[in-house]
């Protein structure tokens, strides 16, 4: 399997590469030369299989050689079989033709865990064959950090540094991160936004020299090696609801936009998916473009769903590569063009291609409070602000005749990881599953910095090599 840059310019690269480098030299983002298919058959036959089984088939087919079959497969099983569901990602139904997608059994409750944890294992792997060090740096408004700093926890070769911005996560987000006691394990509070962490993070890959010194890594939700992770949990809940045989919607809360690209992708490879709904909370620059062409960043404000809440999606720039007929140097215009002006227009053709898969929606803050109260009443389950955006938007699609069928809504954090929004909604105070009854009892590891890069740098290096 050989990848290519969106912007034409960088050097084909195999998964190995990918999966280190994250951002291609040339800026633009690593796509697979051409989609890997599977026939109906082979799709079928998934139906029944363990998740860690048909996670493995899949990632074979991306990974080309870095991986044998068998190592994929004992990954796999090692990494699913922590997962505190037997189904590891379980459909649960929820009305005549709507069913729920549950993606927060993992450590640290929410989706990112699916990727996050196989690619600490196959850093790990890569890593010691190549007898490297990493120093994986990631900014987080909450679920990436703890993700990541769970699956890099015990990693032999890497050291992972979480920016988090201090007052600004939940508890429960935090304890999730600082609690882990590991000498490869540095949380950094950092006194400002999200914004600022995310700016100092691309300061630090700015600076050679330091990139060099501390060999840093990232793995944000560019890193091609999590989407490609992300595509089985859309094939697993195909099969098991129609065998393929017919085309299933989902409805995915969508932040960078990686989600449900992966389910883009998965139709690519053969998958029967019907529409893919990206639903959005009031950060609505995704809902905006596909409605109206406009891709213009407002500034972001905070909402009760705090993991979408971004200024550009990254990942949409894949997209766009697909429809505009994979023509790199049209693109690389393109996103020139959107760097300088800092705005850009889908063209009419491009809007039509993307509407013959995509629909989108906004929800408002109000919508999502009643939804969780209005699920609660209605199920008796308590459902996380993400998930309740992209059940409004189910409803409200559906209801206006955009959205017909049997439907996969996409729950994708556990309702204890927003214990203030749930409790608001429903009068209830969601519990922790009993993998985290301690958190609250557990000491917390973490240092305190300005919103200053020297200052960080400087507490990176006077760590690195502490575990190595
Ligand atoms: C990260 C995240 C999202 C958004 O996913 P993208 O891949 O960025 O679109 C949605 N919900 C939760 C709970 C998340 O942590």
């Amino acid at each position: 399997m050989k990848y290519v840059s969106t912007r034409g310019l960088a050097p084909i690269a195999s998964f190995e590469d990918v999966l280190l480098t994250g951002l291609a030299p040339d800026g633009g983002l690593y796509v697979p030369a051409a989609w890997p298919t599977l026939s109906a058959a082979q799709i079928k036959a998934m139906r029944g299989r363990p998740y860690a089984n048909v996670a493995a088939d899949l990632m074979t087919r991306f990974a080309g050689d870095a991986f044998t079959k068998a190592r994929l497969h004992e990954i796999a099983e090692d990494v699913y079989r922590h997962f505190d569901h037997p189904d590891v990602a379980p459909l649960r139904q929820v009305g005549e033709e709507d069913w729920i997608l549950e993606l927060f059994h993992g450590p640290t409750l929410a989706f990112k865990d699916f990727a996050m944890q196989l690619l600490g294992r196959f850093f790990d792997d890569v890593l010691a064959r190549r007898d490297e060090r990493l120093t994986i740096i990631a900014a987080t408004s909450g679920d990436t950090g703890a993700a990541a700093i769970d699956a890099l926890k015990s990693c032999e070769h890497v050291d992972i540094v979480v920016l988090h911005p201090e007052g600004r996560v939940t508890d429960v987000q935090r304890r999730m991160m600082t609690t882990i006691n590991a000498p490869n394990v540095l949380n950094i509070a950092v006194d400002g936004a999200f914004d600022d962490c995310q700016a100092i993070v691309k300061q630090l890959f700015a600076d050679r020299s330091f990139v060099e010194d501390v060999k840093l890594g990232g793995v944000n939700s560019i890193n091609w090696a999590r989407l490609a992770a992300q595509t089985v949990y859309y094939f697993t809940a195909v099969a098991s609801l129609t065998g393929n045989d017919k085309a299933i919607n989902f409805v995915v809360p969508t932040g960078n936009f990686g989600d449900v690209f992966a389910g883009y992708v998965a139709k690519q490879m053969g998958l029967n998916v019907g529409r893919l709904v990206v639903a959005t909370n009031t950060n609505d620059i995704l809902h905006r473009a596909m409605t109206t062409g406009d891709y213009a960043p407002a500034g972001v404000s905070p909402t009760v769903s705090p993991s979408m809440d971004i200024q550009v999606a990254s990942n949409f720039e894949r997209l766009l590569f697909d429809v505009m007929g994979r023509d790199a140097n049209a693109l690389r215009e393109k996103m020139e063009a959107f760097n300088n002006d800092g705005e850009m227009q889908l063209s009419a053709d491009n809007r039509t291609r993307i509407s013959a898969d995509f629909a989108s929606y906004a929800t408002t803050e109000e919508a999502t409070i009643n939804e969780i109260r209005n699920h609660h009443r209605t199920t008796s389950e308590l459902i996380d602000p993400h998930t309740a955006v992209a059940r409004a938007a189910a409803q409200k699609l559906r209801a206006k005749g955009e959205l017909v069928g049997k439907t996969v809504t996409l729950s994708t954090a556990h309702s204890a990881k927003f214990p203030e929004a749930v409790k608001r909604a429903t009068g209830v105070a969601p519990t922790l599953p009993a993998a985290h009854a301690e958190l609250f009892n557990k000491t917390e590891h973490m240092i305190h910095a300005s919103n200053d890069v020297t200052a960080i740098k400087h507490a990176i290096t006077s760590r690195a090599g502490r575990s190595g």
